[in-house]
């Protein structure tokens, strides 16, 4: 039928689909993902249906397999990709879900290409890294932008111009940009360093990266400057002429306390209108940030401090602590207690000190603990010791996929005294594994088939009315994303139920344990979650069980 909405949509679809390609300049780590983030929220605050991509340089397929000191934390997209933590930025940005098709890797891009021609699908032509691979990266650059409907596409170049990994992907934008120059625009974020020495901002590196990539065949249309401070006009004058950009196209980016005041800086500074003129497209509708205000103003209340532990594994790296292993976790105790008006204070402890049990005192001081997803050995002793204290202590407590397993364990252990109890995935051999392989998992891990084959991506559960999850998400049935090979052994679910745990969300044929809890009459608090609700934590949408986790740490004594 043709609807106006329709009507609408047909009109629309002829629009020309635009492309932005974000690349890095100078060095690594200066936020380049939050960058892009910020780009896609403002141009889709201007009325346009923006999607963003991310193309990683490594071989690795997904980000699964790699070690998250090595690389951060691994963010499971929807239909179960396992995609760099800069998938998490752009989600929790733009407030919308990002299928699989957004990511890629070289290592997936070569797959691709090589399955392609065992297919016959080259017809028997020479297949060649130039121009067949940026061909498959272009086609599902593309591809990206028709599922999505998009009007503009956003794609995350990894890397820095410059490396050798990151080549082939220049190549791309170059023939995207060489086939439709009007509907390209490539944004350098780069980073002006104000040597202590001298301290004047310096541009020389600036310049370097611009020739860099003008060698690739690629020129820049924007140049984001990340630096401590803000760039004055003057140096702005000078990147313009020696970068060859339009001087209203060079965008101060200087360090700020959140990476959500990050939109309304470059709002100031004229990016989506500098950035749409680019594109040839309108500039008349101003940016509707309004609900992103609110949320920033949020951010800066004056309420009390509540104060939680993340009890977790990936902490150290030499004399770093790595937080980014646990961004969305951070993100969505922040964004809940923002919305309840409260200062979360985090702190990051490492489970391996709680092996001794002298340290367990030092939790008293928290309002609440959380111990995160995690896989092995490393720091299990200290989370078991963590969660019996917790437990006994009623400090609020909230489990995340490993975080439920070794809650249903230390249950196992302590209450119910199941002697010898453990999980398959530390002690096969224990006589009682209250926590046992997925019987689908079997198969694959004795072929040593590991690579994006656990439990991945949205599942439904349904919960049991009255229970403390239900009652947080005012639904019987949940959507949450996964990500494990191991669950509660069915065998034991009796043994712990008549101990008083309860599994308040199963899986739709109630197979498959997804929450077990403590009623409220024994515990303020205490929730373990087999999937991971923080990969749907928004800004503008907290999530109801971080919500509850926080408030009840506030609010219990
Ligand atoms: N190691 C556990 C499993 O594979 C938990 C995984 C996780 O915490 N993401 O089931």
């Amino acid at each position: 039928m043709a609807t106006k909405a329709n009507n609408k949509r047909a009109t629309k679809k002829k629009s020309t689909t635009k492309y932005i390609f974000v690349v890095g300049g100078v060095m690594s780590g200066v936020g380049k993902g939050v960058a892009s983030s910020s780009i896609a929220t403002l141009l889709e605050s201007r009325g346009h249906n923006v999607t963003a991509m991310k193309i990683d340089p490594y071989i690795n397929v997904d980000a699964g397999t790699m070690n998250p000191t090595e690389h951060g934390e691994v963010f499971v997209l929807k239909d179960g990709l396992e995609t760099d933590q800069d998938m998490g930025n752009y989600e929790r940005f733009l407030n919308k879900d990002l299928p699989a098709i957004n990511y890629m890797t070289t290592g997936s891009v070569y797959q691709s290409v090589i399955r392609k021609e065992r297919n016959l699908e080259y017809k028997g032509k020479n297949v060649e890294v130039v121009p067949d691979i940026p061909l498959e990266v272009i086609r599902r650059i593309k591809a990206a932008g028709e599922n999505a409907d998009a009007d503009i596409v956003q794609v995350e170049v990894g890397g820095t111009v410059g490396e050798y990994q990151n080549v082939l992907f220049l190549e791309a934008i170059r023939m995207m940009k060489t086939e439709e120059p009007d509907n390209v625009a490539v944004v350098m974020v780069s980073y002006l360093p104000v040597p202590g020495s001298i301290g004047e901002m310096k541009t020389k590196p600036t310049q370097t990266a611009v020739r860099m990539l003008n060698s690739a065949g690629v020129f820049a249309d924007m140049i984001v400057c990340r630096s401590k401070i803000s760039v004055d006009q003057k140096r702005k004058e000078k990147i313009a002429k020696f970068c060859n950009v339009k001087v209203e196209n060079v965008i101060s980016a200087p360090d700020v306390d959140s990476i959500y005041d990050i939109p309304l800086h470059y709002e100031k500074d004229g990016l989506s209108e500098g950035l749409l003129k680019t594109l040839g497209l309108s500039t008349r509708k101003v940016a509707d940030l309004k609900n992103w205000k609110r949320f920033v103003k949020s951010s800066k209340n004056e309420g009390d401090t509540v104060k939680i532990a993340v009890v977790g594994k990936y902490f150290n790296s030499g004399d770093f602590v790595l937080s980014d292993v646990y961004i969305s976790i951070l993100e969505a105790i922040k964004f809940s207690a923002y919305k309840l008006r409260l200062n979360p204070e985090i702190d990051y402890l490492s489970a391996e000190d709680f092996a001794d049990k002298k340290n367990l005192r030092k939790l008293n001081q928290y309002d609440g603990v959380l111990v995160p997803g995690g896989f092995g050995t490393t720091g299990i002793e200290g989370k078991l010791n963590v969660i019996e204290y917790v437990r006994k202590k009623r400090i609020p407590y909230f489990g995340i996929c490993y975080g439920m397993q070794l809650a249903v364990l230390e249950y196992a252990k302590n209450v119910a005294k199941i002697k010898n109890a453990s999980t398959e995935e530390i002690d096969p051999k224990a006589d009682h594994l209250v926590i046992g392989v997925m019987d689908e998992q079997k198969e694959k891990i004795a072929k040593g088939d590991m690579g994006g084959t656990m439990r991945l991506g949205q599942y439904e559960a349904k919960l049991k009315k009255g229970s403390v999850a239900a009652k947080a998400y005012k639904a019987q049935s949940i959507v949450e994303r996964h990500r494990h090979r191991y669950e509660v052994n069915p065998e034991y679910i009796n043994r712990l139920t008549d101990k008083g745990l309860v599994f308040s969300g199963t899986s739709p044929d109630g197979m498959l344990m997804e929450i077990a809890e403590l009623p409220q009459e024994d515990h303020p608090f205490f929730v373990g979650v087999q999937f991971h609700p923080e990969l749907q934590a928004r800004p503008l949408d907290p999530h109801p069980l971080f919500t509850a986790f926080i408030k009840a740490a506030y609010e219990s004594d």
